[in-house]
């Protein structure tokens, strides 16, 4: 069966798509099968000037609505996604080869979950009232920042860009959004929606294109935030080109983050989170808990219930509702992934399951566990982002605690117990910005979602997203006389 997914144009700016053949192609692979379903062009340098002018003019009557006006269109959206939710998942399995099991109910859902959120909260970003003693007072109000630049990674093309326009315009931003290079089609829809819902033109632009593409958007003179999400060496390309012109930042970049499994813990949970903390989008999620410790008592037993439970996985056609494992995004993504595995064999890890590539045109590969991790290994030391678990064995909490933070990343973090002293113990000596206890990689966009250490900078989600979208104007009104020394 063939596939065709081709949009309308590469980009949407200033309401409409446009096209300008003139930019690198940019072929769009079906990751199940290798074929070619859509062919975009990366944005000409018109482009990127037409999509950042059209989103100042929009930013300036956008901003000058209230903010239960901006959050109506918002929500506005959040309906409308829902009520296409089966198309945008297709799309979504399409352009990322996610299985559509998982689709229908992780992406284009969790968009319209922030976009219903942000919208809410749109017209409650308000100021403070100070009173500073005489009848004088401050009071302060929340601006927004003004053009806000989205780049995007490929694992979760649709939640991405509604995490990081919601809260954007929901403060009166607008904001131009560069999906992966891997990944394009998703981010084309909300456009569309948005502007269905009542979004001035340019409001939320997307332009296509590799890293020099975002590259131009972050250093532009008009961008006055860029948040990103993607690898760690990326970011501190991003952050550092941001800096040179101090430009607000938002980093949600990479991680190997640690899921820690006491001996009292339920076994049957324990699996599952680690499951969920490894296996879902075939590993692809940057929180994913990829280091995970077992105490030495219960490993034997974790690992055969583990390797006995990886034999329901169904691996095949992505859109088959009964498919739970689908391919990698990207034939390089799956080249690194092999590699990895071969170092992990090299360096003198047990293979416990998995490990092989599945023949054919699809980038598929098994899901896969090593065991007899040590905390050296290459395995376990960087981010392999794809589905290989490392199960390592540990013998008391203060051990397992000092092994779990030496790491550059500080993404995430879980800890299975039925000790309730423990686990706040454990987890509030875990330097690590999204934290599980009892569960892993549920991400509602009330709670706030974001790294520590080199996993990044700022928070998306939850009101904490409202400060990093939006700045505070203090504004000391005096009540009496001047008073000055001559
Ligand atoms: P990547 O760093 O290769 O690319 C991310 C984006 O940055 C792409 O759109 C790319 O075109 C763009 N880019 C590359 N160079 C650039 C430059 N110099 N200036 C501006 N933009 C540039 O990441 P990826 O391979 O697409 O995604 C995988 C990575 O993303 C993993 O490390 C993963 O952990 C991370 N990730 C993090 C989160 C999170 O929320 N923390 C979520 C998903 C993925």
């Amino acid at each position: 069966m063939t596939h065709n997914a081709q949009p309308t144009a590469s980009h949407f700016v200033d309401g409409t798509y446009v096209e300008d053949a003139s930019g690198t192609e940019l072929p769009v692979i079906y990751p199940a099968t290798g074929e070619q379903i859509a062919m975009l062009h990366s944005a000409t340098p018109a482009i990127v000037e037409r999509a950042m002018q059209s989103a100042q003019r929009a930013q300036i009557e956008w901003s000058a609505m209230t903010g239960t006006e901006r959050g109506r269109v918002l929500r506005r959206a959040a309906d409308i996604i829902r009520d296409r939710n089966r198309d945008l998942s297709v799309l979504e399995t399409l352009d990322t080869g996610k299985p559509l099991q998982e689709t229908l109910v992780a992406d284009a859902t969790s968009g319209a979950d922030a976009l219903e959120y942000f919208g809410g909260l749109a017209g409650a970003v308000t100021g403070e009232y100070i009173p500073v003693g005489n009848g004088d007072f401050v009071y302060t109000v929340r601006e927004p920042l003004g053009v806000c630049v989205g780049i995007g990674a490929w694992n979760y093309p649709t939640q991405i860009a509604c995490w990081k326009a919601a809260p954007a315009l929901a403060c009166g931003n607008a904001m131009v959004f560069k999906p992966s290079e891997v990944t394009p089609l998703c981010a084309l829809k909300i456009a569309e929606i948005l502007v269905e819902a009542g979004a001035p033109p340019g409001l939320f632009n997307v332009v296509q294109g590799l890293g020099d593409v975002g590259a131009a958007l972050v250093s532009h003179e008009a961008t006055a935030k860029v948040s990103l999400t993607g690898s760690v060496p990326t970011g501190k390309k991003v952050a550092s080109a941001a800096a040179a012109e101090l430009k607000h930042i938002t980093m949600e970049l990479g991680g190997k983050s640690p899921l820690i499994i006491f001996e009292d813990a339920d076994l049957e949970n324990a699996v599952s989170g680690a499951i969920n903390a490894n296996f879902y989008s075939s590993g692809q999620v940057c929180s994913n808990g990829t280091r995970v410790f077992v105490h030495r008592s219960l490993r034997d037993a974790f690992v055969a219930r583990l390797t006995e439970r990886l034999g329901n996985v169904v691996m095949g056609n992505p859109l088959d509702e009964a498919t739970n494992f689908g391919p990698i995004s990207n034939a390089a993504q799956l080249g690194i992934i092999e590699s990895y595995i071969e170092k992990g064999l090299m360096e003198g890890a047990t293979l416990a399951y998995g490990g092989s590539r599945i023949a054919g045109d699809g980038y598929y590969i098994e899901p896969t566990v090593f065991t007899d991790v040590t905390d050296a290994m290459t395995i376990a030391r960087e981010e392999i982002f794809g589905p290989v678990m490392c199960v390592l064995d540990f013998d008391t909490e203060d051990e397992v605690l000092a092994r779990a933070n030496d790491t550059e990343f500080g993404l995430a973090a879980g800890v299975f117990t039925r000790d309730l002293a423990r686990a706040h113990r454990v987890i509030g000596a875990i330097k690590a910005g999204s934290c599980y206890v009892n569960t892993y990689n549920l991400t509602p966009v009330e709670a706030p979602f974001g790294g520590s250490k080199s996993s990044g900078i700022g928070r998306e989600n939850s009101k904490e997203a409202i400060g990093h979208y939006s700045e505070v104007k203090a504004v000391y009104v005096a009540a009496g006389d001047v008073e000055a020394p001559f």
